[in-house]
Parts: C-alpha cells; sequence; structure tokens
C-alpha cells in the first residue's frame, strides 16, 4: 500500500486564514482521446501555477457513462495535485460503494465529495437503472464509520467485524438556489442531517444570486458550525447558459437576464470570453469578501489560461464586494429567502387535514401511548409465529396500504416519517431523508413541469422539518432489502424496521 501523501485541499482547507480553490474536471466517455489529453495538460499547468489545491473530478456526470474518477485521479495524483473525487450513488449499491471506498483508499484517494447524483440517463441500449440503494447522508455514516473504525455487522448472522480506520477526507453538497421555501427549507435540513452523519466541508451548487451564498454562510454561522463552506462558481458559455436556462440541467437556475448579458457579450470579437471571466472573478472576490472558505471552479473547455486570467483577476477585485454587487447578482424573480420577512408558503388545507387524520390513526397503533398499541402488538405476535396467518396479515396490510399510499411493500415503512406519502413510489430516487438537489420550481428533476417533488409534496402536506437544532436530526438508515415485500407492521413489532437502529424507540 502506498505510504500517505500531504494533501494540499485538506491542509489549505483546515487553515482559516487560506482561502482554497479547486477546479472542476469532467471526463468524457472513453479511457482516452483529446478530452482526455487536454485535462492531463489542464492538471499539468495547474501543478506548476499552485494556486488550484485540488481538481475534482466528476462522477458519470449529467447520469451519462463517462471514464471513472479514480482512474484520472491516479493520474492526477502522480502529477502531484490533490484528486476530489466525486463519489455519486446512482449507479452503485452500498456494496459497490463499499468495495469502491475500499479501493480509493488502497490507492491514498482519500477526498471525496459525496452526492446523490443525476438521475441515470442513456447508456449501453437504453436508459440504465437507477441504484439509489444509500443516500447521501447514508454513504456518510458508512464513511464515518469507516473512519473511527466503528465495528459493521459481518453478516445477517450479527457477528461483527472491525477494520483499521480509512483516513478518508469527506464532503456534502448542498443548493441554496431554490425558489421555493418548501424545496429550501428541505435543502437546509438535509444539510444538518449530513454534516450530523460526518460531512468535513460543504461545496454549494452553482448559482448566480448573490443573496443566496450569503443566506447559505449566515445559515450555517447561525447553526454555530465551524465547516468549511465552499462556494461553486461556473463560468457558463452562451451554449451551455441556453441550457442552464432552460432548467435542463438539474437543480442550476441561470436567470433570464443573466442569459440576456451572456448573449450580448457574445457579440463581442473573443465571444464574450474576457466578460465571462472577469464577472466569475468579480464572484470569487466577493466571496472570499463574504467569507467562503474557498471556490469551487468549474465551466466548459476553460483552459488553463483562462483560469490564471480568472484568479489574477479575483485578486484584484478583492475588498470591492459592495461596488461589485451590481454586476454579479442575479436573482430568479420571486425566489424565497430565508431571512426575509415573507410570508409562509400555503399549506394546502384539505391535505393538511389528510395528514392529520393519518397522523393520529398511526399514533393510535404504533406509539406507546396509543389506545391500540398493546393490541397490535398482540396481533403481531401471533400472526408471526403463524405462517398462515403471517400470509393473511402482510396481504391485509398490503391491500390497505396499497389503496391509500401506492405502498411498495418494502417492508421498511417510512410514511410516517414523509407526511404519510410513500417515497418508494413517489420519489424516483426513493430519497427518505429529504431531497435531492436536482428540483427546479418545486418540480421533480426527473418529471420537470409534470411532477411535483415528493418533499415539496410532503411539505405542503404540513410536515415540519425542524431546521433549528442540528442534534435532532438523525439519518434514517438504509432499508434492509431481506425485507422486501414482507410486512412493514410485523417488522416494526418484532423490532426488524429502521426503528430498531433508532435506539428501539417506537414511532411517534
Ligand atoms: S421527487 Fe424530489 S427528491 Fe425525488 S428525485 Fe424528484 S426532485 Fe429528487
Amino acid at each position: 500500500m502506498p505510504l500517505p501523501i500531504p494533501d494540499s485541499f485538506h491542509e489549505s482547507l483546515l487553515k482559516n486564514d487560506e482561502f482554497t480553490i479547486t477546479y472542476e474536471l469532467v471526463p468524457g466517455r472513453g479511457s482516452g482521446g483529446k478530452r482526455l489529453e487536454r485535462i492531463l495538460q489542464l492538471a499539468e499547468e495547474a501543478k506548476k501555477d499552485g494556486r488550484i489545491k485540488a481538481l475534482s473530478i466528476t462522477d458519470n456526470p449529467g447520469g451519462h457513462p463517462a471514464l471513472s474518477p479514480t482512474s484520472l485521479g491516479l493520474d492526477i495524483q502522480a502529477m502531484g495535485i490533490s484528486p476530489l473525487l466525486h463519489f455519486s450513488l446512482k449507479d452503485k449499491n452500498r456494496n459497490m460503494a463499499e468495495s469502491q471506498l475500499f479501493e480509493c483508499h488502497r490507492h491514498n484517494l482519500l477526498n471525496l465529495l459525496v452526492l446523490g447524483g443525476d438521475y441515470p440517463r442513456y447508456g449501453f441500449h437504453g436508459q440504465a437503472m437507477p441504484v439509489f440503494d444509500l443516500d447521501s447522508t447514508q454513504l456518510l455514516s458508512l464513511i464515518e464509520h469507516l473512519r473511527h473504525h466503528s465495528p459493521l455487522k459481518k453478516g445477517a448472522s450479527g457477528r461483527i467485524m472491525e477494520l483499521p480506520s480509512m483516513n478518508f477526507f469527506s464532503g456534502c453538497v448542498v443548493s441554496p438556489f431554490k425558489t421555493m421555501e418548501s424545496e429550501q427549507v428541505w435543502q437546509y435540513v438535509k444539510l444538518l442531517t449530513k454534516i450530523r452523519c460526518g460531512a468535513q466541508f460543504v461545496i454549494s451548487q452553482l448559482g448566480f444570486d448573490m443573496e443566496k451564498y450569503e443566506e447559505l454562510l449566515r445559515f450555517v454561522r447561525d447553526q454555530k458550525l465551524s465547516i468549511p463552506l465552499i462556494a461553486n462558481v461556473f463560468v457558463p458559455t452562451l451554449s451551455v447558459a441556453k441550457i442552464m436556462n432552460s432548467r435542463r440541467v438539474p437543480g442550476v437556475i441561470l436567470p433570464d437576464r443573466l442569459l440576456q448579458c451572456i448573449q450580448e457579450e457574445a457579440k463581442e470579437a473573443d465571444r464574450g470570453e474576457e466578460a465571462r471571466l472577469l464577472r466569475a472573478a468579480k464572484m470569487v472576490a466577493a466571496l472570499r469578501d463574504m467569507g467562503y472558505a474557498g471556490v469551487h471552479l468549474g465551466g466548459n473547455n476553460l483552459n488553463f489560461g483562462s483560469i490564471s486570467f480568472l484568479l489574477d483577476n479575483a485578486e484584484a477585485f478583492t475588498g470591492k464586494r459592495q461596488e461589485l454587487r451590481e454586476d454579479i447578482h442575479f436573482p430568479e424573480p420571486s425566489t424565497w429567502y430565508l431571512y426575509d420577512d415573507c410570508s409562509q408558503e400555503p399549506r394546502k388545507r384539505n391535505l393538511a387535514i389528510l395528514f392529520a387524520a393519518n397522523d393520529l390513526v398511526h399514533k393510535q397503533f404504533f406509539c406507546k401511548e396509543g389506545c391500540f398499541f398493546s393490541l397490535a402488538e398482540k396481533i403481531s405476535n401471533i400472526a408471526e409465529r403463524n405462517p398462515s396467518l403471517r400470509r393473511f396479515y402482510t396481504f391485509f396490510e398490503h391491500l390497505i396500504k396499497k389503496i391509500l399510499f401506492r405502498c411498495r411493500m418494502c417492508g421498511d415503512c417510512t410514511l410516517a416519517e414523509s407526511s404519510y406519502l410513500c417515497p418508494q413510489s413517489g420519489c424516483p430516487k426513493r430519497m427518505i431523508n429529504g431531497p435531492c438537489g436536482g428540483s427546479s420550481n418545486g418540480f421533480c428533476e426527473v418529471y420537470p413541469e409534470e411532477r411535483l417533488c415528493f418533499w415539496v409534496r410532503a411539505y405542503q402536506r404540513g410536515i415540519e422539518p425542524d431546521c433549528n437544532h442540528i442534534n435532532g436530526l438523525e439519518s434514517i438508515p438504509p432499508k434492509d432489502w431481506s425485507l422486501n415485500t414482507t410486512s412493514s407492521w410485523l417488522n416494526f413489532f418484532s423490532g426488524r424496521d429502521h426503528c430498531r437502529l433508532k435506539n428501539k424507540e417506537r414511532r411517534s
């Protein structure tokens, strides 16, 4: 195994007086070619220049197949620059994720950016199967286990094994750029859950609204968290700006006013490149003045000369945040801001009544203080011992829950944690710990303009996510697939479902 090498990204980020710069590389499909040569040349030049502390490498970006980040990460590491691998969960189940973590650790690829990832798109002979066996909070928990060599269960027998600790440096992402309260509040709640699960740094979604960048910083400070925050600054070409403006990049908003600016700039002889780089330089300077720990740069077809020009100018603009604001602040009209005095998003009255009714019934059966808890527990214990009764009990549960909640019989019910909506049938990524970052204007990344995001619907029904206290935020553990198609009621009363892991607390 190679010896640990000093890591410039980790070191830089933990120094309070240093502003950390990273740059995002996007490998394409295939193991070589011109695109990869350009990437490696950029990495060489970045190493010589020394200002970029890590090169991040995307993991099947946009849900398409591409060269694996581990492979490119090894090349970059060999050049003497820190790789930051994106580690997404769309294409791998928990065992593959763990196996790749071992691979990364073996090769000293320790900087990981954990994210759910875009919904898988077209691959060999059609659209790939979306996996999402774990979500980002659950993978962060696994990494935290590996970091602290916490015992891991070896198999169904319950035997325990301990692995040597693995010193990963893992971060997460958050979007402060959601336009609706119901989307934004969940983003912040999930951010707190990710931090609680072990995230050691945070990189924001890319955006162009400076008030939203300020909001994220203020939110993290209000929570008294000292985690390093990195702002994402992207330099879009005109064609990419058009794609982003039409909301075809999941979770990204590029307002009309900015698109008009870029269109005007594109009429210049250099097709607007200098203007775009200067705008990004001003953003970098303003974000540094604001108090961000660093910036994560990205852009299509940027060569190192352009990046160097951007960074030189960012130095020159430092300390002029207020003067620059006019040139770099592009809010989306009717955006909801956390610290604004604006009215709350209206809850739908009929849905709120439905939520309250479901909650009342649920508590009577599944909360220790409920009127029918003891009876339900007794019947479950009998059904547990009698195969015919168990089959009838399971059929009865499925019938009721299929009609009422479009239940998929996953055997580990989380209805009570998501406003009595079923994430297994209602969310294409089956997110059980809050939304992914892909929604836009409240609509799901996978069905834009067609279906509201599952978690927006959950919010509108009336669930109250608590983003005031990080200590209350538990991540629901990954679903145990051996429970699939079994009765979640039986699993609840016999302590086989996720409640067992929540200190055997009964759902309330
Ligand atoms: S329903 Fe929401 S959380 Fe689920 S995939 Fe769509 S946008 Fe993401």
